[in-house]
């Protein structure tokens, strides 16, 4: 199969490298355009991210001589690639409209952006929850007058972790009616370099702007359903959420306690609800897709973020400490890998997705 060429909007930053990290080697996708800002265009690669290229292996020879074009330049990445991701960091009304120009030229663009994630027409994907919003990509054609190129959102990064085994249980029949969590996120979050040192160090910060309402919302559109051609948002499940920022390098780990809204399975039966977890992604057995996608430990001191963030090549929730709650009916501890799970890597799962349902690629 003759690969895809893939552009990577934002490609000099933290999320932007975790897509050049595990796009190498992809068998369908290949990086043939990186774009970032005015300070990094014209470099090569190479020189754009020396002296901050934070992974632990490195990028390849034919990626880091490639040029850095201006992520303004739609243009280029048109006649460079057949999609983009786009991991920008930039102000949201920017970002908006950057990621429109791009859909509006025939790319179809996944964002790691907030900017469009509540728009009524466009999707908000976690492949092994609601695949089948993919199906108002036709309308958001339609309606927008665009040809091939359409936007496609990745959910914050904050959520991953807890709303796969929330899921799980409801797939399986188990209403929920409220859950509390509370997070407990890397500095990678922050993009780089991020957060000060003198704030994270021997430290935790209990605000992260604007992560509790993206913790709280976000979750009723992706368990959305389609009407009229738009989402209508779930609205009987209430969601509080504390977010917390800790000195941790990758990995958000999430403590939730959750009450459901009738039948409470037992707690055997939730482990095993959780173990025989999958989608159409595992399904399929798309490239980047975790065999399994949630992964329950029996240890009562895991998971933990420095041990579990790595579970499936970085793309499983690792899962622990269920036991019966006084106040609520069960709690637990869930752990995803927040810039490759939460954000480049979902993103990726999420286009292979698109190419098996035949939006993106033909
Ligand atoms: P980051 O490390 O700060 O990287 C930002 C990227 O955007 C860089 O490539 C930067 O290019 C580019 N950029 C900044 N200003 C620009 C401009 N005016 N024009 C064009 N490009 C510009 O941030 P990040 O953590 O990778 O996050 C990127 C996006 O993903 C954000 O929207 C963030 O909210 C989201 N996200 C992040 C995570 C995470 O865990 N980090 C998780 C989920 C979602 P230069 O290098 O040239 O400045």
């Amino acid at each position: 199969m003759k690969k895809l060429t893939v552009g990577v909007l934002g490609a000099t930053g933290m999320v932007g490298q975790n897509y050049i990290r595990l796009l190498q080697d992809h068998p369908w996708f290949l990086v043939s355009h990186v774009a970032a800002s005015p300070r990094s265009v014209d470099k090569t690669y190479a020189k754009a991210v020396n002296g901050r290229w934070r992974m632990n292996d490195p990028y390849s020879e034919d990626v880091g001589n490639l040029i850095v074009h201006d992520a303004a330049d739609v243009t280029m990445a048109k006649e460079k690639c057949d999609f983009v991701f786009s991991a920008l960091g930039m102000e949201k009304s920017t970002v908006r409209t950057f990621e429109e120009r791009y859909a509006a030229a025939g790319l179809p663009l996944i964002s790691n952006n907030s900017a469009h994630r509540h728009t009524t027409d466009v999707p908000v994907l976690i492949p092994e929850i609601n695949p089948h919003h993919s199906a108002i990509i036709p309308i958001q054609l339609e309606r927008r007058g665009w040809r091939e190129g359409f936007i496609v959102a990745k959910p914050n990064c904050s959520l991953q972790s807890y709303l796969p085994p929330v899921y799980a249980l409801m797939k399986a029949g188990y209403l929920v009616k409220s859950i509390v969590v509370t997070t407990l996120q890397a500095v990678s979050g922050a993009g780089y370099p991020g957060v000060p040192s003198l704030d994270m160090i021997d430290n935790v910060v209990p605000f992260i702007s604007g992560e509790e309402e993206k913790t709280e919302r976000e979750p009723l559109k992706i368990l959305a359903t389609i009407e009229d051609g738009r989402f209508v948002y779930e609205d009987s499940l209430n969601i509080s959420a504390h977010c917390n920022r800790v000195p941790v390098v990758d990995g958000h780990m999430a403590c939730i306690s959750l009450k459901f809204k009738s039948d409470k399975p037992s707690l055997e039966e939730i482990i095993a609800i959780w173990n025989a977890f999958g989608g159409e992604v595992q399904e399929l057995d798309l490239p980047s897709a975790p065999h399994p996608p949630i992964v329950y430990r029996e240890e009562n001191d895991r998971p933990q973020s420095g041990r579990d963030r790595h579970a499936g090549n970085g793309m499983a929730v690792t899962v622990g400490r269920l036991r019966a709650c006084p106040v609520m009916d069960i709690r637990f501890v869930a752990l995803s890998h927040n810039t490759v799970r939460g954000a480049a890597g979902g993103a990726i799962l999420s286009a292979e997705l698109l190419c098996a349902q035949g939006y993106i690629g033909g």
